[in-house]
């Protein structure tokens, strides 16, 4: 859940909106404009439209603030994070890897929830300080139902709910596996996940259930569905885990396919290259690693202009190129590829370019893994 439109930065972060932030945004707009109208029947509808939206916005900034929370606590523990994406279910603050310890996953968990705590007790004093029946009352008021609400979801013990990651960081701590401790706290997540699905169905199908609307019942069973993929996918992570075990960069060494002069034109590499079946090449320039050309770096270039542009132009430039040497685990690079979006990575020592791991190389390993049991 990540991508969309770049909207800015905070603390070196780039945050997204997802395409589904839109519709959410749209449906809590006009969810809240309906409201105001209710409380405030003399106001004109252009008036209740933008305290609607202003309202909204409050309220995906108190989720923004969330995952700064749990950003600034990552940073602290040496975990980059790569991008907070606001999407319909709310923020997600992408980690470039897991925390190395318990107490790192467990701060980092729990700073969220903090943040969410905070704002309610923040609007709950502001509730206290404005005038009954004003429109400032109401704000406040829907602020600190909504980020209490936020809070306490959060933390329930379902894994990768906070809760959850807050669950298995107390499991890791006491058993020093983190794995046995993520299968536990994401099966919690997938029992909290039919829970939901069983009980918002029921909802949809019947309002006089939970007395809430038959939209409440969908939307919970959605959110239920979401979670069970979010924690089916992390017991999948931890097997995945479990068969790369032990295996290092140096074990999966592939050939380098292909070395290209950094001034041979992009249609020569399209030509050779790619007519061979070779979909990336290391760039040199007199011997010397330079960059790292793929197709995908060829496609974006209009083809009028192939004969005419160094492949140095369009290749990743090589202090920006993803390496790993040889003594990487397996897992690392897996990860790697995952958040970079990479399909190789050179593998280099002492400044000498042994071959590169592939995902092609890499869905073999695994392959043979998982037949040899
Ligand atoms: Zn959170």
């Amino acid at each position: 859940m990540t991508g969309g439109l770049r909207i800015g930065r905070i603390l070196g972060i780039p945050i997204y909106l997802h395409p589904t932030w839109f519709l959410v945004f749209l449906l809590i707009s006009f969810a809240l404009a309906a409201e105001v109208g209710m409380r405030f029947p003399d106001w004109p509808d252009a008036a209740r439209y933008v305290a609607g939206g202003a309202i909204s916005i409050l309220f995906f900034g108190s989720i923004l603030l969330h995952e700064l929370g749990h950003s600034v606590l990552a940073q602290r523990h040496h975990v980059a994070v790569r991008s907070i994406t606001l999407f319909v279910f709310g923020g997600v603050a992408l980690m470039e890897r897991d925390p190395d310890d318990a107490r790192a996953e467990f701060e980092i968990a729990i700073a969220g929830p903090i943040v969410s705590a905070a704002l309610a007790l923040v609007f709950l004093a502001g509730l206290r300080a404005l005038p009954e029946e004003s429109a400032g009352a109401f704000v406040a008021w829907w602020l600190f139902r909504i980020n209490l609400a936020v809070a306490l979801f959060n933390l329930l013990p379902g894994f990768p709910l906070d809760g959850g990651r807050v669950l298995r960081a107390v499991l890791w701590a006491r058993t020093g596996d983190v794995r046995r401790a993520t299968r536990i706290a994401a099966g919690v997540g997938q029992a909290l996940a039919y829970g939901f699905i069983a009980i918002g169905a029921l909802q949809a199908l019947d309002p006089r259930w939970l007395g809430v609307g038959r939209a409440d019942g969908l939307w919970l069973a959605f959110i239920g569905w979401f979670l069970l993929s979010a924690s089916g996918a992390a017991i999948r992570q931890v097997d995945l885990d479990a068969s790369l075990e032990g295996l290092r960069a140096r074990d999966l060494l592939a050939p380098i396919p292909a070395r290209i002069s950094a001034a041979e034109p992009v249609a020569s590499f399209a030509r050779e290259q790619v007519m061979r079946g070779r979909r990336w090449a290391l760039v040199e320039d007199a011997g010397r690693l330079v960059g790292l050309i793929t197709l995908s770096d060829v496609q974006r270039l209009d083809p009028d202009q192939w004969e005419s542009t160094p492949v140095l132009r369009v290749a990743t430039p090589a202090d920006q190129m993803l390496t790993a040497t040889p003594e990487t685990p397996v897992r690392d690079i897996l990860v790697a590829m995952g958040t970079r979006d990479v399909n190789q990575i050179p593998i280099i020592e002492h400044d000498q370019v042994l071959g590169a791991v592939t995902r092609e190389t890499l869905v073999h390993a695994l392959e043979l893994r998982r037949l040899s049991g």
